[in-house]
C-alpha cells in the first residue's frame, strides 16, 4: 500500500454560522500555496471569508484560488506572492491584505524544517528559520494589530507543532522556533484587550505532500512496509492509526477565528492524538 495526499474536499471543511464570517472580513493566511496554508485558506474562503493568501510560490498560490473555485467557496482568495524574510514586502502584503476589506484575521502557517545535529546547524539556516517562522508572524502582528482593532475585534491564529511542547534532536532551530511562536501567541493575547485575540495549533504529523513524499525513502531506508512508517515511525507516540489531513487543520483556525472560540485567547490547540502527553 502507498498513503497518498489527501484531496481537499468541500464537505470535510466545517462551517461555522457567525455573524463575522462574510466577504467583508479578510483572513491572510501564510504559507497558502501548499499543505495546511491552503487547506486553511481554502476553509476560510468556504466559511465566506475574503482571504490574502500569501507565500513566495506563485504557481502553488494559483492552484490554491483554483481549488476553491473550483468548490464554489463563497469567499474569494487574493494570492498574494511574498517572502516572510522580507520585512518591506512583509508590510505590503499586510496592507494589500487590508485594502480588501476589514483585516479581522491572522493564520501565520508558513514554515520550514532542517535536520542536523546542534554542532553542524548551519546558523543562515537557523536564521530562515527564525525569519520565516518567528520574525515575520511578529512583523505581520505589528502591523494588523491596528487594522484589526480598526475592525473591532479578530484573531491571531499561529501554526506551532507538538515540537512547541516537547522536542526531537536534530531539529533545533525548529524546536526554538516552535517555542517562540506560542511566546508570541501570549504577548499577542496580553496586549489584544480581549478585542484581538490569539491562539496557537499544535499537531503531530499532517497528511501534506512534504510528510507524504518522505514517506518511500524512509521505508526504503529502514526495511519496512509504508504502513509500518506511518503507523511506527510517525504515528509510533500516538494514539492513533491514521495522521491528520491538512483540512483537519484548517478547521482548528476556523474554529479559533469563530465565535465558538471566544474564550480562546493566548491559548493552544493541541491536537495529537495523546502524543506528548501519554506514552506506552
Ligand atoms: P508545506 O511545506 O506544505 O508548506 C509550507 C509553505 O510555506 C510553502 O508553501 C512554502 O512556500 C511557504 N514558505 C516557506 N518559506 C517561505 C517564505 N520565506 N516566504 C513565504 N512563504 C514561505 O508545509 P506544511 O506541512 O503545510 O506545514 C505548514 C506549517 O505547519 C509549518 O509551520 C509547519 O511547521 C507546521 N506543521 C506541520 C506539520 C506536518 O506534519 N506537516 C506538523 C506540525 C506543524
Amino acid at each position: 500500500m502507498s498513503v497518498e495526499s489527501p484531496t481537499l474536499v468541500r464537505d470535510d471543511v466545517h462551517v461555522v454560522d457567525d455573524e463575522r464570517f462574510g466577504p467583508e472580513s479578510v483572513a491572510l493566511v501564510t504559507g497558502a500555496a501548499s499543505g495546511i496554508g491552503r487547506a486553511t485558506a481554502v476553509a476560510l474562503a468556504v466559511n465566506g471569508l475574503t482571504v490574502a493568501a500569501l507565500d513566495v510560490d506563485r504557481e502553488g498560490l494559483a492552484e490554491t484560488a483554483a481549488v476553491a473555485e473550483e468548490m464554489g467557496a463563497p469567499g474569494d482568495i487574493h494570492p498574494v506572492e511574498a517572502d516572510l524574510t522580507d520585512d518591506e514586502a512583509v508590510i505590503a502584503a499586510v496592507e494589500a491584505a487590508a485594502e480588501l476589506g476589514d483585516l479581522r484575521y491572522v493564520a501565520n502557517v508558513a514554515g520550514l524544517q532542517h535536520v542536523a545535529p546542534i554542532e553542524e546547524f548551519p546558523m543562515d539556516v537557523y536564521d530562515t528559520m527564525q525569519a520565516v517562522m518567528v520574525r515575520a508572524p511578529t512583523l505581520i502582528a505589528k502591523h494588523a494589530l491596528p487594522h484589526i482593532r480598526e475592525a473591532g475585534s479578530g484573531a491571531v491564529g499561529n501554526m506551532a507543532s507538538v515540537h512547541g511542547h516537547y522536542v526531537t534532536a536534530d531539529k533545533v532551530a525548529y524546536n526554538v522556533a516552535k517555542f517562540g511562536i506560542r511566546g508570541l501567541t501570549q504577548s499577542i493575547a496580553a496586549e489584544g484587550d480581549g478585542d484581538v485575540r490569539s491562539f496557537s495549533v499544535s499537531t503531530g504529523y499532517v497528511k501534506t505532500p512534504l510528510v507524504v513524499d518522505q514517506i518511500p525513502d524512509t521505508a526504503a531506508e529502514r526495511g519496512i512496509s509504508e504502513r509500518e512508517v506511518v503507523e511506527d515511525v510517525m504515528l509510533g507516540q500516538s494514539r492513533a492509526t491514521e495522521m491528520m489531513e491538512p483540512v483537519d487543520v484548517a478547521n482548528l483556525f476556523v474554529l479559533g477565528f469563530s465565535e465558538l472560540g471566544s474564550h480562546l485567547n493566548g491559548g493552544d490547540l493541541r491536537f495529537d492524538d495523546g502524543m506528548t502527553l501519554t506514552y506506552e
